[in-house]
């Protein structure tokens, strides 16, 4: 018998008893194991909308004008904690972004098995490659010297205990898992859990918030650009990656034990007291409208969001969020008139496929 299925606004007639099939075989882990491409028919519905907003995102650094960047950079109106923030936020991101395309690439994508995952997380994958090479220009746009940069990574103790708290977990999870026994599981689900919503989803927040205070007070606008599109990608990221826990422990429910929560409670908590004390450093004394106390409510606010989003209970009571516009910079509409073009072209680009999304 046949039966037709819809992505968007196309349809495909598909066997039903292959369709059927093919569907029950799909799973988070554990699934068929297929080097066919098969997303249909499609059963992680999210995982494929994902796929189009973030392509529907595209963005590339050298559309970006960086001169009015430069000329800040050179000038003494500059003041040494502004200087400051922006080489910490190079350094730290010159390399957390590589970890989380290495992280995707070895041990996320190797083992998910249903198609429309795999399709997901090489956009995800890009992305990464794309924040990576945005900080590229920005380096080479400013003359930073790239070892400097390299060596922060090692030099300062608050990023390389960021850096180990996420690589210790990531390393010891390469190749060959075996994912049937509860623990190894758990030991992905961990590693899931701990990129998406303590990595991109909490420890990136804390020199989003400064750039963008920055770019608010209209200071690197080309930084600040980049920061913003990065913005939005991360909160796609974070989404990906909350879907795939959610599911992965409805598909395992012996994952989630009371146990368990508590380990990715007490995990959010390590990840929280790292980044206030990386915000310490980055932010040494208070800056003409920047607090250090403030973007450490911040880091507790958006932390309990993480939690309360994968059915975890928050750490804290009631934190208010000290920055609402931070989440409207990620709102990014047809105000620059420089770029509008070349979005217009991505899209075109993707006509082929059915775009739902008229959102730019
Ligand atoms: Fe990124
Ligand atoms: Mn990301």
């Amino acid at each position: 018998m046949e039966k037709t299925y819809k992505i968007g606004d196309r349809t495909f007639v598909l066997d039903q008893t292959k369709a059927e099939e093919a569907f029950s075989a799909k799973k988070i882990i554990n699934g068929k194991d297929t080097m066919f491409f098969n997303i249909l028919p499609l059963k992680y519905q999210w995982a494929y909308d994902l796929y189009k907003t973030m392509k529907n995102n595209h963005w590339e650094p050298e559309d970006i004008p960086m001169q009015k960047d430069v000329e800040l950079w050179r000038s003494s109106d500059l003041s040494d904690v502004e200087r400051w923030i922006i080489k910490m936020a190079i350094g730290y991101f010159s390399a957390a972004e590589g970890i989380v395309g290495d992280n995707i690439q070895h041990v996320t994508r190797d083992n998910v098995t249903a198609p429309e995952l795999k399709l997901v997380l090489g956009r995800h994958a890009h992305e990464e490659n794309i924040h990576a090479d945005s900080l590229v220009y920005m380096i080479s746009s400013l003359g930073i010297n790239p070892h400097e940069c390299e060596a922060m990574f090692e030099d300062i103790p608050t990023i390389e205990r960021k850096t180990n708290f996420v690589v210790s977990n990531s390393r010891a999870l390469r190749r060959d898992m075996d994912l049937d026994p509860t623990a190894d599981k758990q030991a992905f689900a961990k590693n899931i859990f701990l990129f998406g919503q303590c990595m991109e989803g909490t420890q990136f927040y804390g020199l989003f918030g400064m750039v963008l205070s920055l770019y608010r007070q209209n200071k690197f606008p080309g930084i600040g650009q980049m920061f913003r599109y990065t913005l939005r990608d991360e909160s796609n990221h974070i989404e990906v990656f909350r879907n795939l826990f959610m599911d992965l422990i409805e598909e395992n429910e012996d994952v989630w034990t009371p146990e368990f929560r508590e380990e990715l409670i007490d995990l959010m908590r390590e990840a929280v007291d790292l980044e206030k004390e990386f915000i310490r450093d980055c932010l040494p004394v208070n800056a003409l409208g920047l607090s250090a106390d403030e973007f450490c409510q911040y880091i507790d606010y958006i932390a309990d969001r993480r939690l309360e989003g994968v059915g975890l209970s928050p750490l804290n009571q009631g934190v208010e969020n000290p920055f609402p516009w931070l989440a409207e910079m990620m709102d990014i509409k047809k105000e620059q008139n420089f770029f509008e073009g070349r979005v217009t072209e991505y899209q075109k680009a993707s006509a082929l496929g059915s775009v739902d999304d008229d959102e730019l």
